[in-house]
């Protein structure tokens, strides 16, 4: 809740109606936050209400993650946080919640359930830390067709645990002609587990998939794409090529922005893929990636963050990602200041989103959809 909700209530007890001055000025502001190739994007109704989805990443970065959490909450005025949507069990989406938690109350959790992909850490957090968290507040498991209650916005889960929505939204249900187009994927047992969340506020929406693989992307959109139009589209799973089929291209989005980190996600197939979706305005990107380079990448004025130790010259073309395991060489670094990316939604279906490491910001005017 925000501290100025108290206040705002009294004003408005106190006149009779409140200017349209006001009310056209009210925003859904959604907070993309950088948690290096992690995730943490936190909504912020007109009234000041809060839905956090993901706590960034675990182990060495968990401080870093949810004091970057704590520092946009701030901006955003909030005193805590009223529900954290946890995506998935993998480490870059949950790993920062006992940290933020710490810093900011939580009130309610959702998560899909139980981890399906077992490893030490997570099993670890699920047994002995995650249940002291809820203890304070409460505990629910997502169901697509669910509803996070926040007053002036409609937020539904529309995938969790593997199963996805069957009925379509409103606006949603047309056939997509991308599904001729499908190319099933890799995947591993979590990332298909992932809670979706869709997100209207008047005329403006947006969705954000978590780390929902290409089969269930496929499972969602195909052959009927039971989300409709999207304004913008949120996360990309990192822009990484488990996900992002062209069925994504269903959605319509006017603006994509992307949770990738310096060597995470943004590769040549996955760009051309976000590049050809039909109606695309604007990718915004967390970092530059050194798996597009160049070539593949978006202008500087839309990526929202550097590196610890700028290079003078960004590389043109694409490296391959170095094979995972302890030879691996380090990604790029980024452990200083950090910046998100803000939008401000109306309820007429505008919005601005700003670059808050240059101040770069772009209004996309209400369009009919
Ligand atoms: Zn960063
Ligand atoms: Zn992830």
């Amino acid at each position: 809740m925000r501290l100025w909700v108290v206040a705002l209530f009294a004003v408005a007890l106190s006149a009779s109606s409140p200017s349209a001055q006001t009310n056209s000025a009210r925003t859904l502001d959604i907070y993309v936050i950088d948690v290096e190739g992690g995730n943490a994007t936190l909504f912020v109704s007109p009234m000041g209400e809060s839905l956090l989805i993901d706590s960034g990443n675990a182990g060495a970065g968990a401080v870093r993650d949810a004091e970057r959490i704590v520092a946009a909450a701030k901006a955003a005025g909030l005193t805590s946080i009223d529900t954290l949507i946890t995506t998935h069990w993998h480490g870059d989406h949950y790993g920062g919640m006992a940290e933020l938690a710490a810093r900011l109350p939580i009130r309610t959790f959702m998560d899909h359930g139980p981890n399906v992909q077992p490893a030490s850490a997570t099993d670890d957090f699920l047994q002995k830390v995650y249940p002291q968290l809820y203890a304070k507040g409460q505990h629910r498991v997502a169901k697509p067709g669910d509803k996070v209650p926040m007053a002036g916005l409609n937020v539904t889960i529309v995938s969790s645990a593997g199963e996805v929505l069957r009925t379509p939204l409103p606006g949603g249900g047309s056939p997509n002609p991308s599904c001729a187009n499908f190319k099933p994927g890799q995947g591993n047992a979590e990332d298909p587990m992932s809670v979706g969340t869709y997100v209207t506020y008047g005329r403006f929406r947006t969705v954000h998939l978590g780390d929902l693989t290409k089969q269930k992307e496929f499972e969602l959109l195909c052959p009927s794409n039971r989300i409709g139009v999207v304004d913008v589209f949120l996360g990309l799973h990192h822009g990484v090529d488990s996900s992002n089929s062209e069925v994504i291209h269903g959605l319509h989005p006017r603006v994509a922005i992307m949770n990738n980190g310096t060597r995470k996600g943004g590769p040549p197939d996955v760009m051309k893929v976000v590049f050809s979706s039909p109606g695309l305005e604007d990718l915004w990107q967390m970092h530059f990636s050194q798996l597009g380079g160049q070539e593949y990448t978006v202008p500087g004025l839309f990526i929202a963050n550097l590196l610890d130790e700028p290079s003078t010259a960004m590389p043109i073309a694409p490296i391959a990602a170095p094979p995972p395991g302890p030879g691996a060489p380090p990604a790029p670094v980024h452990n200083g200041q950090a910046f998100w990316i803000k939008v401000s939604a109306k309820a007429d279906g505008s919005f601005t989103v700003t670059n808050t490491r240059n101040q770069f910001s772009k209004t996309y005017a209400a369009v009919s959809k």
